[in-house]
């Protein structure tokens, strides 16, 4: 989707994926750096690790821990978390604002992390379930000490998820149960979510997921990760190029390499 916005912007540039594995990151990134890049996408396993490689971070980002997104400011590589970005944006273009909504999120890892940082000073109640409980109590710390914030948090358990659906507004899916080669069921049913629910899994692919589809047949609204993908990557072209991403040129282009199945984060 990066391609065709800079075809249709004129702008001389070019995004290629790159497969870097855990041991080569640090010479991968100071390649990058050296080769003059203007900037990169940074996808699992290495948002965390990244961070050590980086000059600066941006407050937030610092906060939240992850990196998807890397300037090159003349030589100084500079970190942002456009997931968070991503994530609000996804959820405001389908009518949801953080501020009036009880949030049930899903998951305690990177993008979860992203996401709760995003919505939890705003909303009146953010609710985290995680299936390791001591990763979502250590998130809770970290935001009451970042943004003077409590949140709930909770074993992921279908006991402690159906209890929070009752008095929750949107349900998010930020774990990666969904993606391929993770399918497996989250302890949810169809006959547990009522139509008042919006529900939004970060988790995106060719098809729709099983959590979609179940509240689709429910009567929820449903907003797909391909959502969140697209406005992290606008938000990402905008840190590169300085310029107003082209969002309905990079829908498209996301449309049809979605369809094709293509997947994958690069430089440009
Ligand atoms: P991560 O840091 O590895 O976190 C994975 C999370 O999933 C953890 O909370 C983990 O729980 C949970 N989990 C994994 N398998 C599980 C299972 N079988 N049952 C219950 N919980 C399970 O990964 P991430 O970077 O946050 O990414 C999560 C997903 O979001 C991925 O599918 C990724 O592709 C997607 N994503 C989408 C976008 C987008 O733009 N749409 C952006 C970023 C990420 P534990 O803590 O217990 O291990």
């Amino acid at each position: 989707m990066h391609n065709a916005a800079f075809r249709h912007l004129g702008l001389d540039c070019v995004y290629v994926p790159f497969k870097v594995s855990s041991r080569s990151l640090r010479d991968a990134v100071r390649g990058l750096r050296l080769l003059g890049v203007k900037g990169f996408n940074v996808t699992v396993p290495h948002k965390v690790e990244i961070v050590k490689h980086l000059q600066k971070i941006d407050p937030i980002t610092r906060a939240i821990g992850a990196v998807n997104t890397v300037l090159n400011d003349s030589g100084t590589l500079v970190g942002y978390n456009t997931d968070a970005t991503g994530a609000i944006e996804a959820l405001k273009s389908n009518g949801v604002s953080p501020g009036d909504s009880k949030f049930t999120i899903l998951g305690a890892g990177g993008a979860a992390s992203a996401i709760i940082f995003s919505v939890a000073e705003a909303s009146p109640r953010v609710t985290v379930l995680n299936r390791t409980l001591e990763k979502a109590e250590k998130l809770k710390r970290k935001i009451k000490r970042q943004l003077q914030v409590d949140i709930w948090t909770k074993r992921l358990t279908r006991r402690n998820l159906v209890e929070s659906l009752r008095t929750c507004d949107v349900l998010v899916n930020a774990t990666s149960v969904g993606m391929e080669g993770n399918p497996s069921g989250l302890p949810i049913r169809r006959a547990d979510l009522e139509r008042r629910l919006t529900v939004f899994d970060i988790v995106y692919g060719r098809s729709e997921t099983e959590l979609l589809r179940k509240a689709r047949s429910a009567g929820c609204k449903t907003i797909s990760g391909v959502e969140m993908l697209l406005h992290q990557g606008a938000a990402a072209f905008e840190i590169w190029t300085g310029r107003k991403a082209p969002v309905e040129v990079m829908r498209r282009a996301l449309a049809e390499a979605t369809a094709r199945g293509v997947r994958g984060n690069a430089g440009c």
